[in-house]
């Protein structure tokens, strides 16, 4: 069987190791020319470690990435009073058979690139039309120096991202959700940023209407922050757009000096609008299929976006696996009904911390706060980390 897998990110080389997997050969075609991921950190929670483990890949992740003591460490903004923490590290292994690490995403993608056999990556491929019939699937991809190239394929698979182009064959595509917010995204290196910073925490700095999340990543010879702002007049979303670092200082002036001291460290920043989507009704028509982003875009607050597409992938080779050409639809089908609903609540989830992580200080930011000092993140979220293949719970717990 012939699978196209339009775009090489985190979400389309680990379908294309799945599948590899599996027994089954796909090809992925990326637009860029090279694969690279721009700084930027990432949470590996344990349901993305789980499915690494499985590919043999997460014995590599303390190379490069920091296992996490604690995470989900929120402060208040103006005096650092930590709200709530919930430990992992051994904790989280016990409850869910895997640790959590941040890493950086350029090495998160080179391990999952260098497991992937060169042939079966093409670069420099931007899809730009699917159309099937009963008997397949044909893309037309074009090149830069303004060539063009079709491929034929069994089954497409499109993990190309919120703007996917193969979305629109589904004819079910639904428009990107400006959330009306900005990430200011920087890296800092370990020796200039604050002690707290260099702690194996993720922490979260509360505060009206933005938030501050950082981590060490690169075996702690960095510190990745992310600054959750109002986005004001800016619109492009791209890994990267140059911001400035004075406008992020601006944007947290008043906060804590552990705040600002890290902020100030930063060299430079790039800044990304915010876009979602409503769930969609349907990922799949006949023999092409979403994945990852561009199946389920979700606002970052859950730190689940990529999660979420390697649990995907497994999902989608699992139901491939020992179908042929002629049963590749109705695997597909059985793929969305797995996925679907499980991607959609962690979006809606997700979509909602927007306003309680911005709350402005009074009643409600209180009540928060108080809701946050007497959860517990780590048990209250089992049904994102505990989830493996089937055998697990998918859905939150009624009333949850
Ligand atoms: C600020 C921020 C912080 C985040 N933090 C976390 C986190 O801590 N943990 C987490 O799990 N997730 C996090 N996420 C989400 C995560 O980054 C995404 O969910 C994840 O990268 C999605 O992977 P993907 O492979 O589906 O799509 P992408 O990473 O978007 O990859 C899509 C690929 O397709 C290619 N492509 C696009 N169009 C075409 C085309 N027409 N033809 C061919 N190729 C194409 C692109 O070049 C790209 O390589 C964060 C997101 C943001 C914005």
């Amino acid at each position: 069987m012939r699978i196209a897998i339009v775009g090489g990110g985190l979400g389309g080389l680990a379908a294309a190791l799945f599948l590899r997997q599996a027994g089954l050969h796909a090809t992925v075609y990326e637009q860029a020319s090279a694969l690279r991921e721009v700084g930027a950190g990432l949470v590996v929670p344990p349901n993305m470690v789980r499915p690494l483990a499985r590919l043999g890949l997460a014995a590599k992740l303390p190379d490069f990435a920091v296992r996490l003591e604690a995470a989900w460490e929120f402060r208040r903004w103006q005096d650092a009073h930590v709200l709530s923490v919930q430990p992992m590290g051994d904790e989280c292994e016990r409850l869910y058979g895997a640790a959590c690490y941040v890493a950086h995403r350029a090495d998160l993608l080179a391990l999952l690139q260098a497991a992937l056999p060169e042939e079966q990556l093409c670069l420099d491929h931007r899809c730009v039309e699917v159309r099937q019939d009963d008997g397949g699937v044909e893309l037309t991809f074009a090149h830069r120096g303004g060539h063009w190239a079709k491929v034929t394929a069994d089954i497409a698979v499109g993990a190309d991202g919120i703007h996917s182009a193969v979305g629109p064959a589904l004819q079910a595509n639904v428009e990107p959700r400006f959330a009306e917010l900005c990430a200011f995204r920087f890296l800092v290196s370990a020796d200039r940023a604050p002690e707290m910073a260099l702690r194996p925490v993720q922490t979260l700095w509360l505060g009206p209407g933005r938030h501050l999340v950082h981590y060490p990543i690169s075996g702690g010879r960095l510190v990745n922050g992310v600054a959750i702002v109002p986005a004001g007049e800016w619109r492009t979303e791209s890994w990267t757009a140059e911001g400035s670092v004075q406008d992020l200082l601006v944007e947290f002036e008043g906060w804590h000096e552990d705040v600002q001291r890290l902020l100030a460290a930063a060299t430079e920043t790039k800044r990304w609008a915010l876009y979602d989507r409503d769930p969609l009704e349907r990922w799949t028509h006949g023999r092409v299929t979403l994945l990852g982003d561009a199946a389920h875009a979700m606002l970052p607050f859950f730190a689940q976006g990529a999660a979420q597409a390697i649990e995907d992938a497994e999902s989608l080779a699992a139901c491939l696996r020992g179908t042929d050409a002629a049963s590749a639809p109705a695997a597909l089908q059985r793929y969305e009904a797995l996925r679907r609903p499980r991607a959609s609540e962690v979006q809606l989830m997700s979509r909602g911390r927007e306003i309680r992580n911005h709350l402005p200080d009074g009643a409600l930011q209180r009540q928060r706060d108080l809701e946050l000092a007497q959860g517990e993140p780590l048990r209250q979220s089992a049904w994102v980390y505990a989830h493996d293949g089937e055998a697990s719970p998918s859905m939150p717990p009624a009333g949850a």
